[in-house]
Protein backbone atom coordinates (compact mmCIF):
# COMPACT_ATOMS: atom_id res chain seq x y z
CA UNK A 1 0.00 0.00 0.00
CA UNK A 2 1.80 3.33 -0.94
CA UNK A 3 0.33 6.16 0.66
CA UNK A 4 3.33 8.54 1.37
CA UNK A 5 6.62 8.83 -0.23
CA UNK A 6 9.29 6.16 0.01
CA UNK A 7 12.36 7.26 1.74
CA UNK A 8 11.00 9.55 4.47
CA UNK A 9 11.13 8.49 7.98
CA UNK A 10 9.69 10.41 11.23
CA UNK A 11 11.52 11.06 14.10
CA UNK A 12 10.23 11.81 17.47
CA UNK A 13 11.82 14.75 18.99
CA UNK A 14 11.62 13.79 22.41
CA UNK A 15 13.47 10.99 22.32
CA UNK A 16 14.75 10.44 19.07
CA UNK A 17 12.58 7.48 17.85
CA UNK A 18 12.89 7.09 13.94
CA UNK A 19 10.06 5.05 12.23
CA UNK A 20 8.84 4.61 8.65
CA UNK A 21 6.96 7.39 7.37
CA UNK A 22 4.86 4.84 5.61
CA UNK A 23 4.28 3.14 9.07
CA UNK A 24 2.18 5.93 10.28
CA UNK A 25 0.10 5.76 7.42
CA UNK A 26 -1.87 8.25 9.18
CA UNK A 27 0.51 11.04 8.70
CA UNK A 28 -0.55 11.84 5.36
CA UNK A 29 -4.32 12.14 6.47
CA UNK A 30 -3.17 14.14 9.02
CA UNK A 31 -4.47 17.89 9.30
CA UNK A 32 -1.81 19.03 11.94
CA UNK A 33 1.45 19.07 9.32
CA UNK A 34 3.60 22.12 9.54
CA UNK A 35 6.51 22.37 6.84
CA UNK A 36 8.33 19.15 7.87
CA UNK A 37 6.35 18.21 11.24
CA UNK A 38 3.60 16.41 11.67
CA UNK A 39 1.63 16.58 15.04
CA UNK A 40 1.92 12.56 16.29
CA UNK A 41 2.20 10.50 19.24
CA UNK A 42 5.47 8.49 19.47
CA UNK A 43 5.01 4.78 19.85
CA UNK A 44 8.27 4.66 21.95
CA UNK A 45 7.90 7.13 24.37
CA UNK A 46 4.09 8.51 23.42
CA UNK A 47 5.19 11.71 23.47
CA UNK A 48 2.95 13.94 21.36
CA UNK A 49 4.17 16.65 19.79
CA UNK A 50 5.83 17.45 16.24
CA UNK A 51 7.60 14.89 14.84
CA UNK A 52 10.37 15.87 12.57
CA UNK A 53 9.60 14.44 8.89
CA UNK A 54 12.94 13.63 7.34
CA UNK A 55 14.39 12.00 4.38
CA UNK A 56 15.98 8.55 5.19
CA UNK A 57 19.53 7.47 4.65
CA UNK A 58 18.88 4.89 1.06
CA UNK A 59 19.07 1.89 1.87
CA UNK A 60 21.64 0.06 0.11
CA UNK A 61 19.42 -3.20 0.04
CA UNK A 62 16.29 -1.50 -1.30
CA UNK A 63 15.59 -1.33 -5.07
CA UNK A 64 13.80 1.70 -5.96
CA UNK A 65 13.28 1.11 -9.46
CA UNK A 66 9.60 1.63 -9.53
ZN1 LIG B 1 9.54 9.54 21.29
Amino acid sequence: MKGYAPGWQVRCCKCGHTRDAGEAGHIRIAAWSWKRYVMDRCPHCRWFWFQAVERKPKQPDQTDSA
